[in-house]
């Protein structure tokens, strides 16, 4: 059996699934959900990509903390003794996951961006690794063998299950070792994952003040705003707008790049991209070898002539 674990019905976990069912049928094993939530709705999405999808419901999973998740993950887990664990790497996985490997005494590849399977059953998962100058493929010796995937690295497929089946699994109360006192729910800007437009900036913008050109271009397309590690070091923008090997993968329609150098890391998260437009000062940069579109020219004053041609003041 290959499991992928979740605690929503959301694009990552039909991703997965969609992942999972490919693997699973050249090997002929089943595709379960384990699916950890305080609430019973999108049902209906997952059918056709899963043989099971094992319902845990309760109350104590409406806010993701370590304790509750873990012990139930880990009983149903022992119960159904899959070959193959996944999850999505997001904060719940890549919470989740490692703690979930050492109970199992097992083995686990975080932020995997391919993965197969070989003639044994042996999951080979691909992940950048020496920052980000190679893509090493790995095998566990251990098992089950578990891996997080970074989200939008696959595809949705069409379903490919003729039959679903619903299994609900009572879950146990876990007394939490954390005391939630109160949460706040952050006023996002748009999110650079769910975007079709970004409009990534490097040091080449040259000033945090020129970001005003960059927000109100995103405005009007509808974007969002991504960076590259330099501006947020630079504390430009914040960490989640960071994008590639330590920040978030992305696969807008259009990505526009604007004076980015493409330094390995920063391709990591974008060059999936459908259309790259790429905008640089220095014609031998290494974006453009990724790019569509590359202009060889100053980034601000590019993207304010951009701006004027859709009629801004
Ligand atoms: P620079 O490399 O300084 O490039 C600026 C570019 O702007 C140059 O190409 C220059 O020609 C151009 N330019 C200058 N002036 C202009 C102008 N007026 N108009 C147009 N173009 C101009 N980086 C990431 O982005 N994301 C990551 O997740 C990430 N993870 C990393 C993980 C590790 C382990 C390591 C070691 C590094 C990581 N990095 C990451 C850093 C990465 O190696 C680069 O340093 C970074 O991406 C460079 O950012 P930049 O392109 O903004 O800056």
């Amino acid at each position: 059996m290959l499991m992928v674990i979740s605690n929503k019905v959301d694009r990552n976990t039909i991703e997965l699934l969609s992942k999972a069912c490919e693997l699973a049928n050249r090997k002929n094993f089943e595709v379960s959900l384990l699916l950890m939530s305080a609430i019973q709705e999108k049902l209906e999405q997952l059918k056709g990509y899963a043989d099971n999808v094992i319902l845990m419901i309760s109350k104590q999973f409406e806010v993701f903390s370590l304790d509750p998740f873990l012990v139930n993950a880990e009983m149903v887990v022992r119960k159904y003794r899959p070959e193959i664990i996944l999850s999505s790497a997001t904060t719940f996985g890549r919470t989740l996951m490692p703690a979930l490997a050492a109970k199992l005494k097992t083995g686990l590849t975080a932020d995997c961006t391919e993965l197969d399977i070989d003639e044994k059953g042996n999951l080979l998962q691909t992940r950048p690794a020496i920052g980000g100058n190679v893509m090493a493929t790995i095998v566990t010796s251990t098992r089950p063998q578990m891996a997080t995937v970074r989200p939008k690295v696959f595809q949705i497929n069409p379903p490919t299950k003729q039959k679903t089946k619903f299994i609900f699994e009572q879950p146990i109360f876990v007394a939490d070792r954390c005391e939630l006192i109160g949460y706040k729910v952050r006023e996002e800007e748009a999110k650079i994952e769910e975007a079709d437009v970004i409009i990534s900036v490097g040091k080449g913008l040259r000033r945090k003040e020129n970001l005003d050109v960059v927000y109100k271009l995103a405005k009007f397309v509808n974007g969002a705003v991504g960076a590259t590690r330099a501006v947020v070091e630079a504390k430009w923008l914040s960490f989640d707008h960071q994008i590639g090997l330590s920040g978030k993968v992305v696969k807008p329609k259009i990505y526009i790049a604007a004076g980015i150098s493409g330094a390995v890391q920063h391709l990591a998260g974008m060059q999936t991209s459908q259309t790259i437009i790429a905008i640089n000062k220095d014609r031998y940069a290494p974006i453009f070898k990724v790019a569509d579109i590359g202009i060889v020219a100053d980034a601000y004053s590019i993207l304010q002539q951009i701006l004027e041609a859709l009629g801004d003041e």
